[in-house]
């Protein structure tokens, strides 16, 4: 019986059992094959859902649902923390003292703001990207009546367009509420521009100054002085806020981080750009957040990559080949605002161009969004 792990149970490793539970029905229900899914956590969370709850426009019960219900019952589902690969022996050891042994090992194992590493933001600042973390927002925004509200943004990170789309939904949002004359929005960002890519930094520059968003380039986040309600950067460039917003840089999971498998203090895991798998090994392979790739990390990222490796493994395991690659594809909604919105297509070679922002992909966004739970399962 040829045996498949896979670590993670979010986008990346849930879309991957259910495209192998699709692709190897027969076998998995004969035994010739067996998925097993660790995942440290029972639910799925739906992030790109927690952009809507800070503005009251998401429950939590709508981007929520139990692993068990959104993964192929063909799928062996054990619920616990990875802790340690041993790629000698083609084993998982966990938390609880078990082992498990593979021939192919899948890490989807994802991404995760390093709060820790911003001293004082903790205490001072917000972050959207975790379910507490936006529901406290959400309360916060609720008291909030006007002053300095900062966006300021590290990188690398999850979702590289989040931060954008949340500043110029506050605005709207401060708009309809009635405070925007008495607030004040700057967004700090570590380039010399407010996005990596050309064509989105433009698509920014326009809708922050018709919007009367400030920007502050360059910003290099150090910490947040919790005391005087200031952000400061490196080169101790200071911003007051009274509402501060962060998104901080962010690292692999603890495993990749404690890892012999990866080079690099961040604990993202060094993969090959076409056929996913980990460098120095053909049967461990890296998807979603974990990898890295020099792509978005993305659900969308790991939408496209699921389709290529489901397909090259099953033929691998079939006594074939690997025959597909990934070209980096990736496409995401922008929301510019609480009622309009764009999109970017994009690989490793082709730049994102922004379409004029719309009503209409506004509401494909909204609907995207709530489709999640059938395109976890391979059907979109
Ligand atoms: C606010 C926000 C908005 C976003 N919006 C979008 C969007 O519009 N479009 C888009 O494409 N993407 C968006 N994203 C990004 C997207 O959610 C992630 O890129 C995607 O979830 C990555 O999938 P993943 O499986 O690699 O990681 P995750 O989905 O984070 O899953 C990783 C899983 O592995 C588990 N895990 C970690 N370590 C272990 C271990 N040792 N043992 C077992 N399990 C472990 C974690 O608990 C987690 O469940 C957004 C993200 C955020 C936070």
């Amino acid at each position: 019986m040829k045996k498949v792990v896979i670590i993670g149970g979010g986008t990346a490793g849930t879309m991957m059992a259910n495209a192998l539970a699709k692709g190897m029905g027969e076998k998995l229900k004969n035994g010739d094959v067996s998925v097993t899914m660790i995942s440290d956590k029972k639910e799925h969370l739906y992030q790109p859902g927690l952009l809507y709850i800070p503005f009251g426009l998401k429950t939590e019960e709508e981007i929520i649902r139990p692993v068990k219900e959104v993964v192929s019952p063909l799928i062996d589902i054990v619920f616990d923390e990875a802790t340690q690969f041993s790629t000698e022996q083609k084993q998982v050891k966990t938390k609880s003292g078990k082992t498990f042994s593979y021939d192919y090992l899948i890490i989807a194992t994802g991404s995760r703001p390093a709060v820790e590493e911003v001293p004082g933001l903790e205490e001072a600042g917000h972050i959207f990207y975790t379910l507490d973390g936006a529901k406290k927002l959400q309360k916060a925004m609720e008291e909030f009546e006007g002053g300095n509200v900062v966006m300021a943004v590290g990188l690398p990170h999850k979702c590289p367009v989040a931060p954008l789309e949340f500043t110029m939904m506050f605005d709207d949002w401060a708009r309809e509420k009635g405070i925007r004359e008495k607030t004040n929005i700057t967004y700090c960002y570590p380039l010399q521009k407010p996005y990596g890519t050309e064509s989105v930094a433009k698509l920014a520059t326009k809708e922050y100054t018709e919007r009367n968003i400030n920007i502050e380039t360059f910003f290099m986040i150090d910490h947040v002085d919790a005391e005087k309600k200031e952000v400061v950067a490196l080169d101790d460039t200071r911003v007051p806020f009274d509402l501060l917003v962060m998104i901080p840089p962010h690292k692999g999971a603890d495993v990749t981080v404690k890892s012999s498998l990866t080079d690099n203090d961040e604990g993202w895991l060094p993969t090959d750009r076409q056929y996913l798998n980990h460098v120095d090994h053909d049967n461990i392979f890296v998807i979603g957040d974990a990898t890295n790739l020099p792509i978005s990390k993305a659900g969308s990222t790991a939408h496209f990559e699921v389709e290529i490796l489901a397909e090259n493994l099953i033929s691998m395991i079939d006594g074939g080949q690997a025959n597909k690659r990934y070209n980096g594809k990736v496409f995401c909604f922008i929301e510019t605002g609480l009622h309009k919105a764009t999109y970017i297509a994009f690989n490793y070679e082709q730049p994102p161009k922004p379409v004029t922002p719309s009503k209409a992909v506004h509401w494909a966004k909204l609907s995207y969004n709530n489709a999640h739970w059938i395109n976890l399962k391979g059907i979109l």
